[in-house]
């Protein structure tokens, strides 16, 4: 039997024993030092000298950081599967994603009846270990939203609840030894770990050509399954036999089965310091020499290998074998799918998700991704409304990894953010410095979106908009190049950059100067607005009537029957004067009956501290409409009343722009519409019925904001570029995209 060619793994077996309860737990620690990649505890749950082994595990878990811990092997008639699975994703979650499973059909059957045990005789413990087996990878299946239901002739779920998914693709090795376990092995375990002290010469190749033909017979490749072995010895002076001599004895004796058995793991089974110790020192990286050495001359195949779930599940169009090695790679099959499919507002179902590390890692990922006919998505925070940062089949590469926040200068206060960090986490940062940049009004929103298409916030009317902070960009351009764009190298893509980038590239850093905020009046206020029109004209003009450190966002939803109109202020006096924000929060407060209140006095960061860290679960497509207007004059304000009577739109959100906004000068960058003093959007779940309602408003708009809107069609580029802007923004993009990569996000032809 061939060698399978997987990396070696070097364990340690030792006994639980509670009469010196800490004993385990030191030589769990003495095997972390050792180097060892996995200690593992035998699970004898009626045997009163031993201790608990998911409570030791639990224990050596908290008490470690790097080696792996596995029972060998769970006892799974007294161990019931579905709670076990949970207790293996929880000990997993809690230690960073150092948790295998090992299991079994259980040993002493008089014992486990005396437990309590299922009540079964041992021939019928493979057949509930192979619905054991369904029921722990069902619970571990949390992106599946199905109820998880298994009829099975031991266990019974009728509807259970799935996850948590475990940190780490939990492997589920089996302890087997006779043909029926051997063969379940092959059909869905991980692993095989039997003990060589119960095995006679020939066995384990015996063993192997059962699983691999099981595992053949069920589409599988024979090398998803590790092949393992506790072994146990003695060092010696002089050759005793079979693992009882010196080292290098011990490394004659083990290279076979590496080499003709395909065992990859090694456990030794020893209480003794000095064994272990002898072993880790001397046997591990002398056997790991001399197989690395003997792999090289066989030519043997070392790569990867793939579950046949996962390669199942690959879309058409992506050779996932070219992968650049070292870039992120997750598939639909693999266990983090599910966080990674879909973005905050859309649901997706794309073929690849990779997720660079860094710059150089990024131009890897794009050059892959050209020589793909499938679609291209990039994404950063994943909060972008279109949803374009997702797909269905292509690839996405996801730059949320590169999220460093760095200060590159105190004086000039210019910092250098990475496309991935959240305006949460920015704003947290800046805190300390009393510094803030104006981002928008939702912490989990990335950076990577927002400073590329212009960032309407909080302290926009006292600050300007995001990217009029943006000093200099790093760009991948479509052909790879690495391309820094500031007022002096490449400004047409730097004046680009503020307002369409996500034509031209993917941005992997931007330098900002930020600018020193205090503590800022943050006010919540609930209006009666059953006289909606006259609410919304009178909040325009009083803003427009307000000082510049006054920013005020509008929020409205579908009518409810019985109840009046509400209609929600968010807003942001950038002062830290408790007399100063009264005085400009009361034009406000007398604009209709006040429903609620609340003022507080608070770092920006606070403000922006409003987003969880929960991976995005959008699903479907979203609908949102939306537009640049100057003025919120009595028409649109009678036209926007009669929208939100329709129910058409579930969610009508207005943030005030203007003041330092208008400042910069239209040309100044690709974001243009400058004289607009309100950004105007509206959310439906009918995308005609949003459009119908929506048709009224559009005589009114004098440009559009891209990052609110989910049309794509190309009137809608009309509308967020003037004529002078467009055409210069296509000659650019003829120049630097021509083959046009960038296209899936309002694109510039
Ligand atoms: C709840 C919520 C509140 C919001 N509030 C505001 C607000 O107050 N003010 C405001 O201005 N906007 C706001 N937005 C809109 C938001 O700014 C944009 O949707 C932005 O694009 C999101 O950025 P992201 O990185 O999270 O999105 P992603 O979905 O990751 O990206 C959106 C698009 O940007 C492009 N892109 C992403 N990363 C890069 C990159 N590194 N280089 C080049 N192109 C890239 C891609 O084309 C992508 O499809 C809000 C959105 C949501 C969901």
């Amino acid at each position: 039997m061939p060698d399978y060619g997987l990396p070696l793994q070097f364990g340690t077996f030792i006994t639980p024993t509670n009469r010196q309860p800490e004993a385990p737990v030191a030589l769990a620690k003495l095997s972390e030092q050792l180097g060892f990649d996995l200690v593992t505890f035998q699970d004898h749950p009626y045997q009163p000298s031993f201790l608990d082994t998911w409570t030791l595990m639990t224990w050596v878990a908290a008490q470690t950081s790097t080696i792996h811990i596995a029972p060998n092997v769970l006892n799974i008639p007294l161990r019931p599967p579905a709670v076990t699975a949970r207790a293996a994703a929880s000990l997993d979650l809690l230690s960073g994603g150092r948790f295998d499973l090992a299991i079994g059909a259980g040993g002493f059957w008089d014992a486990i009846d005396a437990m309590g045990g299922a009540h079964r005789t041992p021939g019928q413990g493979v057949e509930a270990l192979d619905e054991a087996i369904d029921v722990i990878r069902g619970i571990w299946a949390a992106g599946d939203r199905t109820p998880l239901r298994i009829d099975g002739e031991y266990y019974h779920l009728h509807g259970a609840k799935r996850g948590p998914a475990p940190a780490h693709d939990i492997p589920l090795w089996i302890g087997a030894i006779k043909p029926r376990m051997l063969r379940l092995t092959g059909r869905k375990g991980d692993g095989w770990l039997p003990s060589l002290a119960y095995l006679q010469p020939g066995d384990y190749a015996r063993g192997n050509d059962v699983i691999d033909g099981a595992a053949l017979a069920a589409g599988r490749d024979p090398r998803e399954i590790r092949r393992m072995a506790n072994i146990g010895g003695q060092f010696a002076g002089s050759n005793g036999g079979f693992l009882v001599g010196p080292s290098a004895q011990w490394v004659d004796d083990l290279l076979p089965f590496v080499l003709d058995d395909g065992v990859a793991t090694f456990i030794l089974a020893s209480d003794d310091p000095a064994t272990m110790q002898r072993f880790a020192e001397e046997v591990a990286p002398a056997l790991r020499e001399a197989v690395l050495r003997e792999r090289a001359s066989a030519g043997t195949n070392t790569a990867t290998v793939k579950r046949a779930s996962v390669l199942a599940a690959r879309r058409d169009g992506i050779d996932y074998d070219a992968v650049p090695a070292g870039v992120a790679a997750i598939e639909p099959g693999d266990l983090g799918f599910a966080g990674v499919r879909s973005t905050y507002m859309r649901g997706g179902s794309p073929g690849l998700v990779l997720r660079p590390a860094d710059t150089a890692q990024v131009v890897e990922a794009l050059a892959f991704a050209k020589r793909q006919p499938v679609a291209l998505a990039v994404r950063s925070g994943g909060h972008g409304i279109s949803g374009r940062s997702t797909n269905d089949g292509g690839i996405v590469i996801d730059v949320g990894a590169l999220n460093a926040i760095e200060i590159l200068d105190e004086a000039s206060r210019r910092i250098r953010v990475g496309p991935g960090a959240r305006w949460m986490d920015v704003a947290a940062a800046l805190e300390p410095y009393g510094w803030a940049l104006s981002s928008g009004d939702y912490g989990g929103v990335g950076v990577g979106g927002l400073a590329t298409a212009g960032g309407i916030g909080y302290l926009g009317r006292a600050h300007g908009l995001t990217i009029d902070h943006l000093v200099s960009a790093e760009v991948v351009l479509a052909d790879g190049s690495v391309v820094t764009a500031n007022a002096d190298e490449n400004p047409d893509l730097f004046w680009a950059v503020r307002g369409a980038g996500a034509n031209f590239g993917i941005v992997t850093s931007f330098e900002f100067e930020v600018d020193e905020v205090g503590q800022v009046g943050f006010a919540q206020l609930a209006f009666d607005a059953t006289d909606t029109a006259g609410f919304l004209e009178n909040w325009g003009a009083t803003v427009e009537a307000s000082p510049r450190d006054l920013t005020s966002f509008l929020i409205m939803g579908a009518p409810r029957s019985g109840q009046p109109a509400v209609a929600q202020l968010l807003t942001v006096v950038d002062s830290d004067d408790p007399d100063t924000i009264i005085e400009r929060l009361q034009p406000l407060a007398d604009l209709a009956p006040l429903l609620q209140q609340s003022v507080q006095l608070l770092p920006y960061a606070a403000v922006m501290a409003n987003a969880s860290d929960e991976p995005h679960a959008g699903s479907g497509e979203p609908y949102s409409r939306s537009g640049l207007i100057e003025h919120l004059t009595p028409e649109f304000s009678r036209a926007a009343e009669a929208m939100l009577a329709s129910g058409d739109v579930h969610f009508f959100a207005i943030r005030s722009v203007g003041g330092a906004v208008a400042d910069i000068a239209p040309d100044a960058t690709a974001y243009a519409h400058r004289s607009a003093n309100f950004s105007v959007a509206a959310l439906g779940s009918n995308g005609e019925r949003l459009d119908r309602v929506w048709r009224e408003l559009y005589g009114h708009f004098t440009g559009l904001y891209l990052s609110f809107d989910t049309d794509q069609s190309a009137e809608r580029l009309t509308d967020a570029f003037p004529e002078a802007t467009l055409a210069r923004l296509r000659e650019l993009k003829s120049r630097l995209d021509p083959q046009n990569t960038f296209r899936d996000n309002f694109n510039i032809v």
